[in-house]
């Protein structure tokens, strides 16, 4: 079994670049993302505020989250029901980035991470991959590119889905995540001391997932 561990900031094209590897490789892709999304999204519809550390613990006993793959896209699952078209506003992004802090939603999170990846072939993305939820991942790559460019990705995306947004904005809300999800206390973002660092600013899409396949290549050659 192999492993594969993808971390970085916002918008670096983490999930992307992920699923395209895990499709041409067999693997199955993991977006750890969207299950922090899911739980941020209980809270807000509950009207708990993100920056309420113990009304957020409290309520974590009452969620259940599991994921599922329809034609090979991964569904989150909230208490039953499939929550992913309700996950990806700004909204959601801010107030995932301020629950993803409290200890009490990562341990709620870990196991069910952890489980995934004991049974498959996986690439599991995230920001605490290679350093806490599968230190042994057999290749770690951490995913970056310039804030700018990622502004610019993010913005794409958002279109695409219908959204309406201004890329300033956008740029201002990822650095802002960004600094919030590398200074927390738990499982912060950072490069793991393993992990082989990819700068997808000048990279088409094509280009990374091969440096990603190629990083796995590699490892797995080394054994
Ligand atoms: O990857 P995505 O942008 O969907 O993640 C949303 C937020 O979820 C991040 O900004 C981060 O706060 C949190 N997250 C995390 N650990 C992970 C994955 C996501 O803290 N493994």
């Amino acid at each position: 079994m192999h492993n594969i561990a993808i971390d970085g900031p916002a918008g670096a094209g983490k999930s992307t670049i992920a699923r395209l590897a895990a499709e041409k490789l067999g693997f199955i892709y993991v977006d750890t993302g969207a299950m922090y999304r899911a739980m941020a999204l209980y809270f807000i519809r509950k009207g708990i505020a993100s920056g309420d550390e113990a009304a957020v613990q409290a309520a974590c006993g009452d969620i259940d989250i599991s994921i599922e793959y329809q034609d090979g896209e991964q569904m989150v699952i909230l208490n039953g029901e499939n929550v992913n078209a309700f996950i990806r506003t700004e909204q959601v992004s801010m107030a995932t980035s301020d629950i993803a802090r409290y200890p009490a939603v990562r341990a709620k999170l870990l196991d069910i991470q952890r489980n995934l990846a004991a049974v498959k072939d996986i690439i599991m993305d995230g920001r605490d991959i290679g350093t806490c939820v599968l230190p042994d991942a057999e290749t770690k790559v951490y995913l970056t590119a310039s804030a700018d460019e990622r502004a610019r990705r993010r913005y794409k995306e958002q279109k695409e889905r219908g959204i309406a947004c201004d890329i300033e904005m956008l740029k201002q809300d990822i650095i802002k995540r960004d600094r919030q999800d590398m200074d927390r206390e738990t499982s912060p973002l950072k490069q793991a001391e393993d992990a082989v660092l990819l700068d997808t600013s000048d990279l088409s899409i094509e280009d990374a997932v091969n440096a990603v396949i190629n990083i796995y290549s590699s490892k797995k050659a080394a054994g």
